[in-house]
């Protein structure tokens, strides 16, 4: 019990400090203290190092070159300070692995399926924030159609680099956490790289073809959302009305879960 408290005052404090470096906004810091407090109680500190690491490199990379991507017009609203949804949406499944973790007696499976989704969440965070700088246009996955800078479904080579970086080094940060040999942590490393990139790439596809796109009457400009634009409502133009950018970013998320959790297989033939 006194752990717990302990814990949940840590918790409390790197939370402050993240909304103090405008890291979250307030509703984004009331939703990242359950998940912290679920994932170190449930999957104990390595599983919470993991989760910090990722939320301090995302931070970074989303506030990396800011005022190049506030200028250019698609940065993320509201400073790079991640709101509640953003929270959830990146935490909220690696949070439910550690539950079922935990409730499975430690179960590897879902360490992997936790390393995974973390893999997909630090991987896409990079991709997209680096590929923004991109000076080529971003092309459709699916078909190679040239994508609106800053929409969902658009790749750029540098997004790609990006996201094998990005899988790379939450790879190394499991690695380190989770392996008590040089076998596991290379087998680690791998299932991280593998699903990062491939969610990664899955997020982009699902993006072109599940997400609801918004079209302006007027100018036919495209929104991700429902916004005025020349002064009237955009309308729907595609995709599932349920389904915006953080849905598919869940969706995602179990996808790199999936492929990583694959390699549990190696896993337990090495030991
Ligand atoms: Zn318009």
């Amino acid at each position: 019990m006194d752990q717990l408290v302990g814990w949940l005052s840590v918790l409390i404090a790197l939370t402050i400090l993240a909304y103090r470096i405008k890291a979250v906004d307030v509703y984004g810091a009331f939703t990242a203290v359950p998940i912290g407090f679920i994932t170190l109680s449930f999957g104990g500190v390595s599983w919470f190092l993991a989760l910090l690491s990722f939320f301090l490199l995302a931070s970074y990379f989303t506030k990396h070159k800011y005022k190049q991507k506030e200028f250019a017009g698609y940065s993320e609203k509201n400073r790079g300070a991640r709101g509640w949804a953003s929270v959830l949406a990146n935490g909220g499944l690696p949070a439910l692995f550690a539950i079922i973790y935990y409730i499975s007696g430690n179960n590897n499976l879902y360490l992997f399926c936790y390393a995974g989704s973390l893999a997909f969440a630090l991987a896409d965070t990079v991709a997209t924030e680096v590929g923004l700088l991109s000076e080529s246009t971003p092309r459709s996955i699916l078909n190679g159609r040239s994508i609106l800078r800053g929409h969902s479904g658009g790749v750029t080579l540098r997004g790609e680099i990006a996201a094998i970086a990005g899988s790379l080094i939450i790879g190394t940060v499991c690695g380190l956490l989770f392996s008590s040999n040089i076998g596991q942590f290379i087998i680690i490393l791998v299932a991280c790289i593998t699903s990062g990139i491939l969610s990664t790439n899955a997020d982009s596809a699902l993006g072109e073809t599940l997400q609801c796109k918004y079209r302006c009457a007027v100018c036919d400009k495209y929104s991700e959302t429902k916004i005025v634009h020349c002064n009237v409502v955009t309308i729907r133009d595609r995709g599932f009305r349920l389904i915006d950018n953080n849905m598919v970013n869940i969706l995602s998320s179990f996808v790199g879960a999936a492929l990583c959790s694959f390699f549990i297989l190696a896993f337990n033939n090495l030991r």
